[in-house]
């Protein structure tokens, strides 16, 4: 492992220090009854980091130039390493592979972070993620409405849990230092599936696709017009000129709800 490479393609950046690797093992809760899914194993710190505390881990990493240290790292242990693109995997394979509910527990690779985010999240086998995340993405998914950082990716998360924000990681802690800080989020994931589906995210992305514009222009199109949606913007409590980043995402709920149902009594 002497001369490893590292890859910003992979988006690698590791972390060693063991303080902040146990906190981020212990703020996840991981005990010896957990399954563990590890997203980039990288040179395994956070991995052992797991495997002292988990009952079993699964650790995805892509990079082949890893695959042998690691496999001699973690031969004989609780690990089971997974050498595999986890983007290309399916959620059925993973669910067969790993066999009940999960926490996910991970340093992440930063390209691919939303789209992991917003994946784990729809699986009923999730009970919670705590990812390193760049701090600005840490903000986008803890923000409040009002806020410039409140978005889709914020309702996104708040529709399958509840976020918070466990700690701030500087630059420094990783090797190779990357241009930006970084945080721990940990999402609880709701025992009680959300029966709202992908069109329900298309329409929050469609509210939010033009920020200053008001809601009721940006989500025109579901065959009603734009009087109407200002009405029950008025009727729920808001200006007709609301603006997506005022709504609550109970309130985004409640607006597709009606807006799906027609049905324009407000309680
Ligand atoms: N866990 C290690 C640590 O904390 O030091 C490494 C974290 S590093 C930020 C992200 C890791 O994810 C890298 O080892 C990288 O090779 C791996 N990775 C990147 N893309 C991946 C993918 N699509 N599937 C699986 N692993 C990936």
């Amino acid at each position: 492992m002497g001369n490893f490479e590292f890859k910003k393609k992979f988006g690698q950046n590791f972390l060693t220090d063991k303080n902040l690797l146990e906190k981020i093992v212990l703020e996840a809760g991981v005990t010896k009854d957990d399954t563990v899914v590890e997203i980039g194993a990288g040179k395994g710190a956070l991995t052992e980091m797991l495997s002292k505390h988990a009952k079993k881990v699964y650790a995805f990493e892509i990079d082949s130039e890893l695959f042998d240290y690691l496999a001699q790292k973690f031969a004989g242990s609780n690990v089971r390493l997974l050498f595999e693109d986890v983007t290309k995997v399916s959620d059925k394979w993973l669910n067969e592979i790993v066999g009940g509910k999960f926490k996910l527990v991970a340093n992440l690779p930063y390209y691919i972070t939303s789209p992991i985010l917003t994946r784990f999240l729809k699986n009923p086998n999730l009970i919670s993620l705590t990812v390193m995340v760049q701090e600005e993405v840490a903000d986008r998914i803890i923000a409040k409405p009002k806020t410039k950082d409140y978005g889709v990716l914020t309702i996104m998360c708040g529709l399958f849990g509840s976020a918070q924000k466990v700690m701030n990681v500087n630059r420094k802690m990783f090797y190779p230092v990357p241009n930006v800080d970084s945080a721990v989020v940990k999402i609880d994931r709701f025992k009680t599936q959300t029966n709202l589906n992908e069109d329900f995210i298309n329409f929050v992305k469609q509210a939010f696709s033009m920020r200053r514009k008001k809601l009721s222009s940006n989500i025109l199109g579901k065959g009603i017009s734009k009087e109407e949606i200002e009405q029950i913007l008025v009727k729920m409590g808001y200006g007709e000129s609301a603006r997506a980043e005022e709504l609550s995402i109970d309130d985004f709920k409640k607006l597709y709800t009606l807006i799906c149902d027609k049905n324009i009594k407000i309680n």
